[in-house]
């Protein structure tokens, strides 16, 4: 069942809704388009003031996020905004602006179960799951702030903020569905990327439900052992049971998978692991993105340099495995990977 907040509603959804209050169905491509502009009720000027009365009446409302401060890194010009939501929670994302587009971060939960040894996310476990129209909410809002007469604000779209996807499977594929929906955003399936620790089960259920956004699998550690005592998931799902997904993933969706690496100094860096590591991917149709880690102060562990970044790298290279450093955007403001945390705002009334 969906709430009190319009957002969460499919077009579908907001047409019984619109027809259970007695209103013309059209009513629902009008109220959809006016939501996901980031419109509240007093701007949605096509709309009867009567039936916009009745709908805040009935305790519904038009938007979950709300934008409460902006940082931008002097460095690089990514942005990283801080959302409260409707329970006062507040959440992170991250705007990064490349020649080709702005991708957007979005978190699907606030806190995370996981508990990866390196990251900000999982420092309080689990506050809640968002919602989808949560989830959407963020990038309504940000498109909002950064939308031009020509230009779109948010092209491209990695669910890679706090939480995990597949952990809040249903919500996360109801925004997958209104996200890229033509009456609303419609930002391209093929520009959206979903980052997992590896729920195999869930990567499995994703393709036989007909999504496809380009899988990234976090994966860290080249050997089981290794990846136990950095990632509790791992004692959950080898290496081998992601294997076996991801080729599953790639053989119903034909897309490419990304492994994702976060280079721990001293842990995971030296060249032994980067032959296990291509031993594991060897003929995946895949890429490797290697990270070095950033800096989390609870969690005390240090990033590899880019000495031995580069020696990692060389060694997956002569094996023939497609590999790149990725550049690290808004680590001095705290808005790079794994460093989104839940935040408590000091003043409650701001
Ligand atoms: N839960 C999902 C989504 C989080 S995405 C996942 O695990 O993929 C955030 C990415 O940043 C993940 O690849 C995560 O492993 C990585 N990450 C977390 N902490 C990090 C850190 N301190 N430095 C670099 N990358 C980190």
């Amino acid at each position: 069942m969906t709430g009190k907040l319009l957002s969460d509603y499919s077009v579908e959804e907001l047409e019984s809704l619109v027809c259970s209050l007695e209103q013309p169905r059209f009513r629902a491509k009008q109220l959809y388009e006016w939501l996901n502009k980031g419109e509240n009720f007093d701007g949605m000027r096509n709309m009867p003031k009567s039936f916009l009365d009745v709908l805040s009446q009935d305790g519904f409302y038009p938007q979950g996020v709300q934008i409460v401060k902006a940082l931008t890194s002097p460095t690089d010009g990514t942005v990283k905004y801080l959302y409260r939501l409707k329970d006062g929670n507040i959440i992170e994302g991250v705007l990064m602006k490349y020649k080709y587009g702005n991708t957007l971060c979005v978190s699907t939960q606030v806190g995370c179960r996981m508990n990866c040894s390196f990251c900000a996310s999982g420092l309080d476990g689990l506050i809640r799951n968002l919602s989808a129209g949560e989830i959407l909410g963020q990038v309504v809002a940000v498109n909002r702030e950064n939308s031009s007469q020509s230009e779109r604000g948010v092209t491209n779209i990695v669910l890679m903020g706090s939480g995990e996807p597949l952990d809040n499977y249903d919500n996360v594929c109801k925004f997958l569905n209104l996200v890229s929906d033509e009456r609303g955003l419609n930002i391209s399936r093929r520009n959206i990327s979903l980052s997992t620790c590896g729920l195999c089960d869930k990567i499995i259920k994703l393709a036989d439900d007909g999504f496809s956004p380009t899988l990234t699998i976090s994966l860290h550690a080249p050997n089981d052992e290794m990846r136990k005592e950095i990632m509790p998931i791992a004692k959950k799902y080898s290496i081998s049971d992601i294997i076996k997904a991801v080729k599953y993933y790639f053989d119903k969706t034909g897309r490419r998978i990304i492994f994702e690496y976060s280079m721990i100094s001293g842990k995971n860096d030296g060249e032994d692991c980067a032959r296990q590591l291509a031993d594991v991917v060897k003929g995946l149709a895949c890429h490797i993105n290697l990270i070095p880690l950033n800096y989390v102060k609870e969690r005390g562990l240090a990033g590899s340099n880019k000495k031995s970044i580069y020696r990692f790298m060389s060694v997956l290279e002569s094996r023939g495995i497609s590999v790149t450093v990725r550049r690290s955007m808004g680590s001095d403001i705290e808005g790079a990977c794994g460093q989104l945390r839940r935040k408590v705002l000091k003043d409650e009334s701001n």
